[in-house]
């Protein structure tokens, strides 16, 4: 049981950020994404709380408060919770988790037992696969056989020419243009985009840009709360740490694509979209024996052409929750490790998703990343654990769960094809085919 008197008080201690960077196509992480000069604390103060894994906070991790940030206070915080003042930039590296050791080929993950037996990692080659963190080559047999596989989908890619870096303000043309439907400026989404969950009360948790060296500490908290989550993998993350992959698989979390070498997608031409998305979801089905049916665009950098192409690819593309200019639900959890934000601007930003959360009628979908250790700090020793002890209480589940599909549907492979079409029929009729 939680009392009054055990709220985490917090205020700033950097000033607010400016929102020069918001249009920055390069620096999507860093949008200010709530007005913190309009919040207030939305975690009512008279709203009893309770949760076994709400425990009090300790007065030691109070930061000297400087009155550019307005106090935020939090239902619980993990008693073993890194101090707000070691979160930050240029933090000593904490010791991480010991990484897992490659899972028994042919295991399955015990939520999708139809799946087939994940694959023995040993036999993976690094060399097969593109650079790490690079554009990965178009003329690659590969991705001409992807490029070709887009061609005969039937998908028709609207024929925009790829933006440029710098987003908004360097691209006045593609902004004016409405068809294009760019997210990123305007916040412009097709039916076809999943933004929210359906259901109120509903967060489909998601972490980005893993697996990472502190995947492992989330992943513990996660199996310790009894929680299930979406990562949104890197696909050169992924050949960095196969064995952390399939860790996540086995454990019952939703595993999606994320690109190759995390680009803006719609600065790149159609060949170079279908080689970061194609390289990424082979070496999710290298490693685990699936191919995701769902994606992310890094900085959700989407517009019409993308979106395209994604259906031609079988992928559905999964934004986070967006109700006004100013109110992305965007932790901005990434910017604590280069120092562009503070802890505390992003507990704020977190506080200030959950009073969105009370105006809007369906779940929601928050922007988190689990690449960094600042990230991870902030999701275990705070977000999570007042997310746990709010009342109502939040059902906390991967994007699959919160739309009410089963668990197999986020695979090609163990997708029901009745009840949970692929975009491609083409594609369905081939995994047929394989089957
Ligand atoms: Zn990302």
């Amino acid at each position: 049981m939680k009392t009054s008197a055990a709220r985490l008080l917090l205020a700033a201690s950097l000033p607010l950020l400016a929102a020069a960077n918001a249009h920055d196509a390069r620096h999507h992480h860093a949008r200010q994404n709530v007005d913190a000069a309009a919040s207030s604390s939305v975690a009512s103060a008279s709203a009893p709380a309770a949760s076994a894994s709400a425990p009090a906070a300790s007065s030691t991790l109070l930061p000297t408060p400087t009155g550019t940030i307005p106090p935020v206070s939090l239902l619980a915080t993990n008693p073993t919770a890194v101090p707000l003042t070691s979160i930050v930039v240029n933090a000593p590296s904490a010791a991480t988790s010991q990484l897992p050791t490659a899972a028994a080929a042919g295991s399955v993950p015990s939520n999708i037992p139809s799946a087939p037996g994940i694959p023995a990692i040993a036999t993976l080659a690094p060399a097969n696969y593109p650079p790490l963190d690079k554009p990965p080559p178009t003329d690659s047999p590969q991705v001409l056989q992807w490029i070709q596989d887009v061609q005969n989908s039937g998908v028709t890619i609207p024929s925009f020419t790829p933006t440029v870096a710098g987003g908004c303000p360097a691209n006045p043309a593609a902004v004016s243009d409405s068809t294009r439907c760019w997210w990123t400026c305007g916040g412009c989404t097709r039916k076809t985009d999943i933004t929210t969950c359906p259901d109120k009360m509903t967060w489909g948790l998601t972490y980005d840009d893993g697996p990472a060296p502190y995947t492992p500490d989330l992943l513990n908290y996660l199996e310790q709360a009894k929680l299930k989550s979406t990562f949104f993998v890197v696909g050169s993350r992924a050949i960095s740490y196969p064995a952390l992959l399939q860790q996540e698989y086995l454990a019952g979390h939703q595993i999606a694509v994320h690109t190759w070498s995390h680009p803006s997608l719609t600065t790149l031409t159609n060949e170079e979209i279908i080689a970061e998305l194609g390289w990424t979801k082979k070496i999710i089905k290298d490693v685990l024996g699936v191919t995701p049916t769902m994606m992310r665009p890094p900085f959700g950098d989407i517009d019409d052409r993308v979106r395209a192409i994604c259906q031609a690819m079988n992928l559905t593309p999964v934004m986070w929750t967006r109700i006004s200019p100013t109110a992305t639900f965007d932790t901005d959890d990434f910017n604590i490790h280069g120092g562009v934000t503070s802890v505390q601007q992003v507990l704020v930003n977190w506080e200030n998703i959950l009073g969105n959360v009370s105006t809007i009628n369906t779940g929601f979908i928050v922007l988190e990343h689990d690449l960094f250790q600042q990230s991870v700090e902030v999701a275990t020793g705070y977000i999570l654990p007042d997310a746990l002890a709010h009342q109502p209480a939040f059902r906390i589940v991967p994007v699959s769960e919160c739309l009410n599909i089963a668990d197999g549907d986020a695979y090609i492979e163990t997708n029901n094809n009745a009840t949970n079409p692929l975009p491609v029929t083409g594609t369905r009729i081939k995994i047929h085919c394989m089957i």
